[in-house]
């Protein structure tokens, strides 16, 4: 770790969320010179910054919890199955505190630039505040979903009632009964949104683009007892999301969907979708997400169970999506989302017939109507996986802005490394084996071949790490790849890339964000790269022999 160049940390980590903070208890504990910078007044991410109402784990809670730590399981209680925003960043917290890692923590500290010296094979940071640090290395633990949009539609300065995006959910309590409130956007947010506020405001007002397949969360409490059941399974409760692909303890049915007759599917689908979270989504035939017909039976039965939980024919069939299959992209999960609209005071305005115009002083206006509101709430998600990295002036090898490189697709080694950004680390970058699991699953998988790497580095007298082209390629094409016998391909959603609000985002042209081999494969993959020596990274930059 020697330098002849004073540095201000060995390793600067970005965010403080899941990633950071597990992040930095593993440089830490190995007693390296580590600071995170983070953007907001405090730790936490994600769980920071959702303080809608319903904002909860679509993971069960013991699944979404660090296994780093034999104590933290021990000592941590679980109040439900699927825990609240409130609850899961008081976790964080407990965490932090534990192992003492606030101290190494910088709030509101909103990094502007990050950009490689190559001549010192440095990084040099450009914070808000003014600073400006050097490190050896940068981590980058921006989150996948922590730049949110707005509609791009006139208007949405000129609302004069209160308005946030969902991400910027008042940290105060907001009361919004007697209110009149409308809410645009149908994605997994706003359905959280849509049915925990529903029976609590005066009016509620719902602008739906596109319906989403949604299936029921069946949440519930976790006693003493139980909880003591759960501390007791722990080990086989992360071998189990350690072997299945999307890293929950949910399995997929190895029967063939063909092998089985309708009864037996329909048996299945009854049993799943009475059960608690993803298992009508990710215990069902490993069919239904690459063959069509199959993909269009489940499609079938779930749109039933729509019809069934909805009053209004009308209603029902505006609620049923008909542009894409179920479970082709992560399937919201809902309590009393579909009763909602069973409800008087709630009402369900189609912009597929009649669009959004704008925002006016009053409301929102569509080609039909005026709608007036009190409060309008903006769930319309997040320039996703990539934009926390645009927001950044980030520049590596010859002046490379990592936005020009990424602008039409992400390139990446496993996700984690990127050719022409030496010393660059991202735990759980696009491309990873973060994004499509359960995050946390993902997040300290990355972080685990992240602090091995640098040990490696540290070891052996390196100060310079880069993906080739080669290897980076490799990785990018087997991404893409796999992206053509996915359905998901077919569907516009961030998983994909799109974003109507970001320009150059808009529909028709898939960006290849995710990993969809599954867990099991992706760690297989990583740990040969660890066990071969990193043979696909260069510990040298060209030209000039590393710094010493
Ligand atoms: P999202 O899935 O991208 O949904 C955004 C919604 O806003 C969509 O219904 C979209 O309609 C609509 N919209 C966007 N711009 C619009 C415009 N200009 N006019 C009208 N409608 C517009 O975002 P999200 O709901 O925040 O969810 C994002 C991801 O966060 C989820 O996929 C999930 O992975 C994660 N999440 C997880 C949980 C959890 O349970 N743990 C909860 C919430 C979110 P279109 O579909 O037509 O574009």
């Amino acid at each position: 770790m020697s330098t002849a160049l004073k540095l201000d940390h060995e390793v600067i980590i970005i965010g403080a969320g899941v990633a950071g903070i597990y992040q930095i208890q593993r440089l830490t504990e190995l007693g390296v010179n580590a600071t995170v910078l983070e953007a907001d007044a405090d730790l936490g991410g994600t769980w920071y910054n959702n303080r809608y109402p319903g904002a909860r784990f679509d993971s069960e809670s013991f699944t979404y919890g660090y296994s780093f730590s034999k104590e933290v399981l021990n000592e941590w209680h679980w109040k439900e199955m699927f825990s609240g925003q409130p609850e899961n960043l008081r976790y964080l917290n407990f965490v932090a505190d534990k192992f003492d890692l606030r101290k190494h923590m910088q709030f509101n500290c909103r990094v502007e630039s990050v950009v490689f010296d190559e001549e010192n094979q440095i990084w040099n940071l450009k914070v808000s505040d003014g600073r400006e640090l050097t490190s050896r290395y940068v981590i980058l633990a921006l989150g996948l979903l922590s730049k949110p949009t707005k509609p791009r539609v006139a208007g949405v300065e000129d609302f004069k009632g209160q308005s946030w995006h969902t991400y910027n959910w008042p940290h105060e309590n907001v009361d919004l009964s007697e209110k009149r409130v409308g809410i645009i956007g149908t994605g997994a947010t706003a359905i959280q949104v849509i049915g925990a506020i529903a029976d609590k405001v005066g009016d509620l007002t719902v602008f739906q683009r596109r319906p989403n397949w949604v299936a029921p969360l069946n949440n519930s409490e976790i006693s003493e007892e139980k909880m003591e059941e759960i501390r007791s399974r722990y080990d086989e409760i992360f071998a189990t999301c350690a072997r299945t692909p999307g890293g929950f303890e949910h399995e997929p049915d190895r029967r063939g969907f063909y092998d089985v007759t309708e009864e037996e599917r329909y048996a299945l689908w009854d049993k799943l979708y009475d059960e608690p979270g993803f298992g009508i989504w990710l215990s069902n035939f490993r069919e239904i997400f690459t063959d069509e017909e199959a993909n269009a039976s489940i499609s079938r039965y779930i749109a039933e169970r729509i019809r069934g939980r909805v009053d209004d024919p009308a209603i029902a069939e505006k609620l049923i999506p008909k542009d894409h299959g179920f479970g082709v992209q992560r399937v919201p999960m809902e309590t009393n989302y579909l009763e909602a609209y069973n409800r008087p005071n709630v009402h369900l305005v189609d912009l597929a017939e009649t669009p959004l115009e704008r925002i006016t002083e009053t409301g929102v206006r569509t080609t039909g109507a005026d709608y007036e509101f009190d409060v309008i709430i903006y769930a319309t998600g997040f320039d996703a996986i990539t934009g926390s990295f645009d927001h950044i002036d980030i520049r590596g090898r010859n002046g490379l802005t990592l936005r020009e490189k990424w602008f039409d697709n992400p390139s990446t080694f496993l996700g984690m490394m990127i050719h022409g950004f030496p010393n660059l680390l991202m735990p759980s970058g696009p491309q990873s084996g973060s994004a499509s699991t359960n995050y946390p699953r993902g997040i300290e998988i990355g972080v685990n071949w992240s602090t091995d790497l640098l040990q490696h580095l540290w070891a052996n007298d390196l100060h310079y790490a880069e993906a080739t082209e080669a290897a980076e390629k490799r990785w990018t094409d087997h991404v893409v790849k796999m992206y053509s016998v996915m359905l998901m391909r077919k569907a516009q959603s961030w998983f994909t890339g799109y974003n109507s609000n970001v320009d150059g985002h808009e529909a028709g042209k898939v960006r290849y964000f995710v990993y969809n081999g599954g867990t099991p494969k992706y760690v297989a993959t990583i740990n040969e790269v660890a066990e071969n020596g990193y043979e696909e990274l260069s510990f040298t930059s060209e030209g000039m022999p590393a710094a010493v």
